[in-house]
């Protein structure tokens, strides 16, 4: 695919209303590899006037749902045959290890496409009920409108397919902001949506900065706002939803536990925190980063850890032996980098990694994977939300302590517990505050479990049955027979119609 210079607005290629454009830069060589068109307020009030046509007047919403969901399905075919494509995409332009995006940014939205599909096949979009003052209730399942979808770019492709496809089949149409860093992809999976043909102005694709999604998510013409981004962001984007009284949902940051049990194996927990931690270079919204391990344990976990971690190679992302890739920006390169100094001068032990570019990698944004022992839970590093590849070990003294440190903390998005003993380590993710756990499993999402944040990380779930119906409305029908009056004869209509009547002015 060639970067188009043109956006995609309400199912056609148009010109940009200025002549700005986004460089899309390789983390790997530090160039430009790509230029793209940047949207303008204009190109917003296109899309989203569109997107408002296509609502109230066009045929998308009052489809039968199933021909929706036949739609996905085929946008699905066309999507997999394409994801080698994809992965090489991405990885150009986020710089994510090749594997990782033939895996997880490649394969999984494919994978969850017909999974959505499958749920909305089976939806209940329509109910009768046995209303309890008598007569009959319909309760029915309507789009909630135009829906503006904000991405950011670390999972480009798989937080587009769980916002997008949900809102499609849900009867919604959608403007698509997807970050400046990751347009390419984007471009790709508009391409795709020409191919099935939907009607004119059910999706627009504008990639662009804050800027832009700033004026997105205020317009007037959006109905609901499914945001993905940081919890600061976040907090603006509540901001101008709720004066708006708009809907919203929001999936934030995080700053998830693995909580290691004393009874869990020290290397199955070690390769576990490779996925856990450290995919995507540690720049996942649900890094494991804080690994909880017993006291008594703790040097043979820390052992077991580095021992795995300084194995991972860390290099040129499109080499397939690469397992930690550079950083998306330079900017994100030296935030990852004060943290590893700060962690140091909050008195961290650093057992592996450090502030030092990793040897031979002088150019590209890469930093090495770091791992911090004798980390006390109320440290920045601890509390932060670093989004690189940086793993805390904190040690705790009882199965209370764990609990109470996996919980001290302002996010609640995922975490993961260890044990061989799965009723205990069942019974300790149920007293963990957050939206998303997996009991010895890394990576725990299934597109079928819905998935979303408590505190900071936000609310809203996405995925599943309840992420369709995050994009939809409930309405209620209530049918009674209508009351109908036996024939009068001319005579007494005419004394009834009188009866009925205006009353007559009295003096
Ligand atoms: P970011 O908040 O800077 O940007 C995210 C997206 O929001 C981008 O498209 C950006 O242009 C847009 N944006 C920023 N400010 C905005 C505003 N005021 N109004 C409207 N749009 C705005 O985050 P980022 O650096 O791109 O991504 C990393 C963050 O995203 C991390 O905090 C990570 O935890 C979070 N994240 C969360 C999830 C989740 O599902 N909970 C998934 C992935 C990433």
């Amino acid at each position: 695919m060639s970067p188009r210079q043109q956006l995609y607005i309400g199912g056609a290629w148009v010109d940009p209303a200025t002549s700005e454009t986004i460089e899309v830069i390789s983390p790997h060589t530090e160039q430009v590899i790509a230029k793209v068109a940047a949207p303008a307020p204009a190109n917003v009030d296109r899309a989203v006037a569109a997107a408002r046509r296509a609502f109230d007047a066009g045929p998308w919403p009052r489809m039968d749902p199933q021909d929706r969901v036949a739609i996905v399905r085929e946008l699905a075919e066309f999507y997999c045959a394409r994801e080698e494509e994809l992965a090489q995409l991405i990885t150009s332009e986020m710089g994510a290890p090749i594997t990782f995006s033939r895996s997880a940014h490649a394969k999984l939205p494919g994978v969850m496409m017909r999974a959505f599909a499958d749920t909305a096949a089976g939806y209940p979009w329509r109910e009768t009920r046995a209303g309890f003052l008598g007569g009959g209730v319909v309760v029915g399942h309507e789009p909630v409108g135009v829906v503006a979808a904000i991405i950011p770019w670390n999972m480009p492709m798989f937080l587009t397919v769980g916002k997008l496809i949900p809102a499609l089949l849900a009867g919604c149409t959608v403007v698509l902001k997807p970050s400046p860093e990751t347009p390419l992809d984007a471009q790709l999976m508009a391409e795709l949506l020409d191919l099935v043909g939907l009607p004119p102005g059910v999706v627009s694709i504008l990639p662009g900065g804050r800027e832009v999604g700033r004026y997105l998510v205020s317009h007037p013409g959006v109905d609901k706002v499914s945001f993905t981004g940081s919890t600061a962001a976040g907090r603006q984007v509540a901001e101008v939803c709720g004066s708006a009284l708009r809907r919203v949902s929001l999936e934030l940051g995080g700053k998830s536990a693995a909580v290691v049990l004393d009874d869990a194996d020290p290397d199955a927990v070690a390769t576990g925190m490779t996925v856990a931690g450290l995919m995507n270079g540690g720049q996942a919204c649900v890094a494991q980063t804080r690994v909880l391990v017993p006291w008594h344990r703790r040097h043979e976990f820390v052992d077991a850890l580095v021992s795995v971690v300084e194995n991972l190679t860390v290099g040129n992302p499109f080499d397939p032996a690469t397992r930690v890739g550079p950083m998306v920006s330079h900017r994100q390169q030296q935030r990852v980098r004060e943290y590893i100094d700060l962690g140091e001068r909050e008195g961290a032990r650093l057992m592996l990694g450090g502030t030092a570019v990793p040897e031979g990698l002088a150019r590209g944004w890469y930093v090495r994977p770091t791992v911090f022992a004798e980390v006390d839970n109320s440290m920045r590093i601890a509390q932060e939300e670093i989004f690189g590849p940086v793993l805390s070990v904190i040690a705790y003294t009882d199965d209370e302590h764990a609990v109470s440190l996996a919980n001290d903390t302002e996010y609640g998005l995922s975490g993961s517990v260890w044990s061989p003993d799965l009723e205990r380590a069942t019974g300790i993710a149920r007293r963990v505050r957050a939206g998303t756990l997996g009991i010895n499993e890394p990576y725990s999402m299934d597109p079928v479990a819905p998935f979303g944040g408590v505190k900071n990380s936000g609310y809203g779930r996405e995925f599943g049955v309840e992420g369709l119906a995050g994009y939809l409305d409930t309405v209620s029908l209530s049918i009674r027979p209508a009351v109908v009056n036996p024939p009068v004869s001319p005579a007494s209509s005419a004394g009834a119609s009188r009866a009925a009547g205006p009353p007559r002015e009295t003096s």
